[in-house]
This record gives C-alpha cells, structure tokens and sequence, in this order.
C-alpha cells in the first residue's frame, strides 16, 4: 500500500536545464488537483509539458500549468540555480492559490537576491502573509532540526543541515505522512558532499535520525551522486561519486545496525548520539596539496569506522529503496548511456559487494514513484 506519490519533473545535476531537479509529491490517497508540494524547482513547466507529450494520461487531460496551479508550497533544499530556476520563471505566469516557498532562512535569503532589487526578475515573492499580490510567500522552517512543519494536507517536514561544499548548506527533508504510529516517511537530501571531506561534517546526523525508522516507517531514500566513478577528489565541489556515496551508505547501515542492537542511553553513554563534531579545516603547512584543508579525519568519522570495524553490516539496509538524483552529465561524449543509468550502476555494483541489502534505482525523469 503506497503512502506518497512523487513524480519526477527533472533529476539531473546540470549542466542542461531541461532536466534539472524538479519533483511534484502529494500524499497517495489524495488527488493532484487537492494540492501539490513541489520539493525543488530546477526544471518545471517546460519538463512537466515535454513529459505530457510522451505521457498524455499522466494526470487525464490536465495540462502542465493547470498542475503547477495546484501546487501549494515548495521545498527548496539550497537556492542554487539549478534548484530554483523554474520557479523563478513561473512567478508571473501561474495561477491558483498563493504558494510558500519552505526552507531554511539562509536558503529563502539567498532566494531573495534573485526577486528583491527587481534586476533579475520582477519581486513577485514576499514575506508577509497577507501580500496576496505577490505569487510567493518566504515561510522558512524552523531551525530546530527536531520540529515536524505542516506543509500540506497529512504531510509534514522536518529539517536537517547538509555540507555542500566549504561554508555552504544544503538540507535533507525527513517528509512525513501523517503521525503516531502509522506515520511514513520519506528521506529526501539535497546537494551534499562527503562527510569524510567535509569540514563540518551533517550527515552523520541525518544518518542517525533515520536509523530508527529503517525500514518500518522510511523506506525510501533520495540522494545524490553527481559524478561517475573515479572522479577526482579535489574536483567533487560538494557532491558524491559512488566510491563516496557507499561509505555514506555504509555510515547509514552502521547506525542502523547500532540502533536495533542497543537501547539509546547505552549509545548516548559512548558518544555516538551527540551532535556531529564541529571540525575546523586543518593548517597544515606542510602540505602544498588542495585537498589540504579538507583533508581531515573528523572524530565522527573515527568512531565510524571503528563502529564499521566492530558491525556486521549484512543486509542492514534490506527494504530500503535508494533513489540516486542528481547525476551530472557527461560533457566529454565518454559514456554511451545517460549518467544516471552508468552512476547507479556503479553504485548497485558497490552496495551488492558490501552486503548492504539495500535496492538501489535510478530516478529516472518522468517517473512517477508510489512510496
Ligand atoms: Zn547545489
Ligand atoms: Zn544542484
């Protein structure tokens, strides 16, 4: 029995603007025209239309800008261009209700530098509620990292930060489908490079929210992995490449088999549910490389890989789906696939030989996904 529908507008990582990150979720049992959440806003009405024409029954006779009217509230995970720009182009021309736009301050902020001086694009977004000629509302959701926001009809969010490159956040969504005991969930994280790399290492704390609910309540993971295998280390620019993507996995499955072996006082007494290290970049001046700032072990990562050491770590992740998003694509005519079919490819191939259990997918663009 399915929870949530998501269709998948765009879900590459650039550099073309045809298929960038773009998805509309609603809650199964409800319909489209009942209100959407659009979670990102990289590609929108020119996808979703492209998608009608190889689709026409996706949604009956409904055209691509009837269905972003209904849409209620984004979900913006970072303001980059490529999580964004479809809203942007749209503020002028979609009808329907007022929509919020949901995310962290910081990220509603850098949003507003598009609309706010009007040079860019006309200010058709505003933060106050009662603004109704403006098509945006900026609603930022708490920074608490615990609260449940009600976003539309059963469906809820709850925040956490992500490291996307040195000095910037990105965020993953924990949506949640109604609430006590028959709740379910979704885990969708935005842009996010390695926590091994990262000077301030988040994901670990994402990893940590989620293991309890693996598999029951969350079954379905969306993440990212921009580059192929073997991509250059000091080239990752705040993404994952499979060789990354499978320690994180790995992170996620140690937390998990930690969570079902231990009550959580016993796990608060070694240290591993606190909040992640706040590591500074290393001055190292013996080290010329560009890697030196970020080449650092965080005392997170120690005690994840000696958690790693000490667990089995087999089949820990059975039950969950992974969706990979974001694939980059190849600018040099290298692969004779898409990216997102060669990267989860890759990835399958990485999670199979670790045991981990978990199924892992494309998101392919024009899919839609009953979770
Ligand atoms: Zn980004
Ligand atoms: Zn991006």
């Amino acid at each position: 029995m399915s929870t949530f529908d998501l269709l998948v507008v765009g879900s590459g990582g650039g550099p073309s603007e045809i298929n960038l990150s773009g998805y509309l979720l609603k809650a199964h049992e409800s319909s489209w025209t009942d209100g959407i959440v659009g979670i990102e806003a990289g590609s929108g009405l020119g996808a979703l239309s492209r998608i009608l024409q190889d689709k026409p029954d996706l949604f009956g006779s409904t055209t691509a800008v009837q269905i972003y009217s209904y849409l209620r509230s984004y979900l913006i995970t970072h303001a980059h261009l490529d999580h964004v720009m479809s809203l942007v182009l749209m503020a002028g021309s979609v009808e329907g209700p007022r929509k919020s736009i949901r995310g962290t301050r910081q990220c509603l902020e850098d949003l507003q530098t598009v609309f706010k001086p009007s040079r860019i694009w006309p200010n058709l977004a505003s933060w106050n509620p009662n603004d109704s000629d403006h098509l945006y509302l900026y609603d930022p959701l708490p920074d608490d990292l615990v609260t449940y926001t009600p976003l539309h009809g059963a469906l809820s969010v709850r925040t956490l930060p992500l490291s996307h490159g040195p000095d910037y956040k990105s965020a993953a969504f924990f949506i949640r489908h109604g609430s006590g005991s028959h709740a379910r969930e979704l885990l969708f994280m935005g842009d996010v490079g390695p926590d091994a790399l990262s000077a301030d290492p988040c994901t670990a704390a994402v990893w940590r929210a989620a293991a309890p609910k693996i598999p029951h309540t969350l079954d379905a993971l969306f993440i990212e992995c921009s580059w192929p295998l073997g991509h250059a280390e000091d080239k990752l620019y705040g993404h994952l490449s499979p060789e990354h993507l499978v320690v994180e996995l790995e992170n996620l499955a140690t937390a998990v088999v930690e969570c079902r072996s231990g009550p959580p006082d016993a796990r608060a007494a070694s240290g591993s549910s606190g909040p992640s290290a706040n590591v500074k970049p290393i001055e190292n001046a013996s080290s010329s490389s560009r890697k030196r700032a970020f080449s650092i072990v965080s005392p997170e990562r120690k005690r994840q890989r000696r958690a790693q050491d000490t667990v089995d770590l087999h089949n820990a992740l059975a039950g969950l789906q992974v969706f990979i998003i974001h694939c980059k694509e190849d600018m040099e005519g290298k692969y004779d696939r898409p990216m997102c079919e060669v990267i989860t490819e890759q990835l399958r191939r990485l999670v199979d030989e670790k045991g981990l259990g978990a199924t892992i997918l494309a998101a392919q663009q024009g899919s839609l996904i009953h979770i």
